[in-house]
Parts: structure tokens; sequence; C-alpha cells
């Protein structure tokens, strides 16, 4: 099996090719959904992140006040890489977790749906192919105003805080274009499944587990024999 790793822009189309990998039979681990499993109330994150940033943090319910909390991080950077070392081991134990299911289940390929994957450069190291999902800035901006319901000024103001979509190009492995209409997307989608289907990347780590597999159970057998 192998990884592979994909990310986007704000509005760029991730969840719309993310939906046709799963309408294909895909295993795709979404990294924005573990991210907030990992806070929930009463898990061990949870609860490091109350002892650090303080009750001021919650909601009258008692969960972590996503919005509030952002704003923190957004204004701090010693904050948000505070925040990062508390909830990052919790998520990356997750994914490599759901990474294992799939494994076991013969998947010969995970989608990891990333949305900083270009930006933290330490993650894209485990992925055989990086995937972005492209769209022209002016129809992100014109996507994400018709989405948002945001002014202009308000989405402009957003997209500049993130790295701007072209240059995450010369970083990506393949690049879905998805700046075009639903089809041209799509077709492009199932291109590349075709082409990772077709790839012999997942033997080595199937020829590993295969072999330690079969060492196992000589083993046991050896030990079995020994003891009748
Ligand atoms: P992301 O997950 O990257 O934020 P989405 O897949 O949610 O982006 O797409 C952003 C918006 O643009 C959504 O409202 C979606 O319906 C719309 N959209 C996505 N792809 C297309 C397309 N090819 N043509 C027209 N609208 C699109």
């Amino acid at each position: 099996m192998f990884l592979v790793g994909l990310s986007g822009g704000i509005a760029s189309g991730k969840s719309t090719v993310v939906s046709i990998l799963r309408e294909l039979g895909c295993a795709v681990i979404d990294a924005d959904v573990i991210a907030k499993q990992v806070v929930q109330l009463g898990t061990p994150a949870y609860s490091q992140i109350v002892c650090h940033f303080g009750d001021e943090v919650l909601l009258k319910s008692g969960e972590l006040d996503r919005e509030k909390l952002g704003a923190i991080i957004f204004s701090s950077p010693e904050k948000r890489s505070l925040l990062n070392s508390i909830t990052h081991p919790s998520i990356h134990r997750a994914m490599l977790r759901q990474t294992i299911w799939y494994f076991c289940l013969g998947y010969r390929y995970v989608i990891l749906d990333i949305p900083l994957l270009f930006e933290s450069r330490n993650l894209t190291r485990y992925m055989k192919h990086t995937v972005l999902v492209y769209c022209d800035p002016q129809t992100q901006v014109e996507r994400l105003i018709r989405r948002s319901g945001l002014s202009r000024e308000e989405v402009l103001k957003r997209l500049a805080a993130q790295l701007p979509i072209d240059s995450k190009l010369p970083l990506a492995d393949h690049v879905i274009d998805n700046s075009g209409d639903r089809e041209s997307t799509r077709r492009q989608v199932l291109q590349l499944h075709a082409r990772l289907e077709s790839s012999l990347g997942y033997l080595p780590a199937r020829i590993a587990a295969v072999t330690v597999a079969v060492g196992l159970v000589t083993l046991m057998w050896g030990l079995l024999r020994r003891l009748c």
C-alpha cells in the first residue's frame, strides 16, 4: 500500500474531488474530521488545551469554542505552535490507525486529505504521490464569494492568509485543474484513479506484510511442534 496526499486551497474544489474519489470506492482519510475528533470533550488533547489556554476557550456546553481558539492562534505564532504541539501527535496517531485499518482491508492506496499538506513539508515525505486540486485564483474568489456569502474584500483577506494556490503547483506530483466545469474535473479524477490503481507502488508494503505474517506463522508452528 502507498499514501497519496491530497490538498488544495480554500474553495479550490477539494471536497468536490474527494466525493468523486469516494464514489469510486477509494479509501480517504479526512484530516479535518480527525482534527475535530481529537479535541472533543474528554479527550487528552482537550484537557491539555483547557490547561494551557484556560476556560475562556470553552463554550457554555463545555466544548471548545473553535472560533475563539482560531482567533487566538491567528494573532500569536507561539500559541499556534503550542496548540499544534498538543493536537498534532493525536491527529497523526489517529491517521496512522486508520491507514493501518485500510491496509488490513487490502486497499492498494490511501488518500490523505490534508488542508495544509504543502505548507507542512514534513508530511509530504511520507507520500508516494501528492495531488493538488487547483483552481485559477479568479474562479477561486468567485466560488468562495458564492459559497460563503462574504464580501469580496473579506474573501480576499482570507485568501491572503493562505499560501497562494499558484505557489503550490510546482510542489505537487499531480494537478487536478478544477477551473472548468464539473465534468472536466471528473474526467481528470478518473484518469488519476486509473493511474494510481495500475501503479505497483503498493507491492513493497504488501510483500513485507506477507513476509512478516509467514515468518510469524512458521515461528508459531515451530513452537507448537516443540511443545507437542
Ligand atoms: P473546497 O473543498 O476546496 O473548499 P469545494 O469542493 O467545496 O471546495 O468547492 C467550492 C465551491 O465551488 C462549492 O460551492 C462547490 O459547489 C463549487 N464548485 C466546485 N467545483 C466546481 C466546478 N467545477 N464548477 C462549478 N462550481 C464548482
